[in-house]
């Protein structure tokens, strides 16, 4: 539930340990947790030390915002399956010339994910894929770009926000715990939510889907001590509302009775002054 600081990646690469460091990996949003990291500090710490910074931003691009060129970062990657609202099956990136230039030198063995390979087909006179794309995706995709282009790129991170302090807001009012505490790093994608004691995590899982809503229960550790409930891409303010609304019937499932009718309240309330 706590962010990686860029003062904890500066002493990192300042140690013994990161001498021979040669890039930064970074999840922007943590989607096991709820977390999200700040990427412009970052960054800055990246560039004192002179390595490649590679994030991860498969949960966050669209939804939270990451300025790649400003902030320093020399590979974004992404997939349609989260934010872009697109079914599983395409992947992006974006490299930097710094990028590019590691990637001359990399060894690693490489044939269909050799993006040398794939930078040449893009330069041709009509860009192409150097194997056969899959052209139904992108159908759905420019779709979805429409939608967001329609809605306009900052209102989309702002109906993100409002809507993560709106299900934050909800989820306390009921009763239950957050498992990220600080709002300021608080995923504007997805919430955990801590289970009580006593309360099977898999229960309230099967009742929502039992009521068509599918959230997730938690990975590794975490596995029956949280849920998750992503509010990315194609969500408003009645998903919320349902969502706080079908908890307060899950858990009253289980025999614990939640305060669904101040949720309601308090975070209608935060949806109309964010
Ligand atoms: C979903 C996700 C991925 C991609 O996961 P796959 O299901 O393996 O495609 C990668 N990183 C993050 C942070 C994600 O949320």
């Amino acid at each position: 539930g706590k962010a990686v600081t860029a003062q904890d990646i500066d002493l990192l690469l300042s140690s013994e340990a990161g001498k021979d460091v040669k890039g930064v990996f970074i999840t922007h949003n943590e989607t096991s947790t709820g977390v999200y990291s700040d990427l412009k500090s970052i960054g800055e710490v990246c560039q004192k030390h002179n390595v490649l910074y590679l994030v991860d931003a498969v949960s966050s691009l669209v939804a939270i915002d990451c300025k790649t060129d400003l902030w320093g970062i020399d590979v974004v990657i992404t997939a349609s399956q989260k934010a872009l609202m697109t079914p599983p099956g395409l992947c992006f990136f974006s490299v930097s010339k710094k990028g590019w230039e590691y990637n001359q030198e990399a060894k690693c063995p490489r044939y269909y994910w050799d993006l040398a390979n794939a930078l040449k087909s893009l330069k041709k006179p009509t860009p192409e894929n150097p194997y056969t794309p899959a052209v139904t995706l992108l159908f759905g995709l420019n779709e979805a770009l429409n939608m967001i282009k329609q809605e306009g790129l900052e209102n989309v991170f702002k109906r993100h926000l409002q809507l993560s302090k709106m299900f934050r807001t909800g989820v306390e009012a009921l009763g239950l715990e957050l498992m990220v505490k600080d709002e300021k790093i608080a995923s504007p994608a997805v919430t955990s939510i801590m289970i009580p004691e006593g309360i099977e995590a898999g229960k309230i899982t099967g009742f929502f889907r039992n009521n068509g809503i599918v959230i997730a229960g938690g990975q590794g550790q975490l596995k029956g001590r949280i849920i998750r409930v992503g509010h990315l891409g194609y969500v408003d303010a009645f998903d919320i509302s349902n969502t706080l609304i079908t908890l307060g019937r899950a858990f009253k499932s289980q025999g614990k009775a939640l305060n669904t009718e101040a949720a309601l309240n308090k975070a209608w309330e935060v949806y109309e002054h964010e």
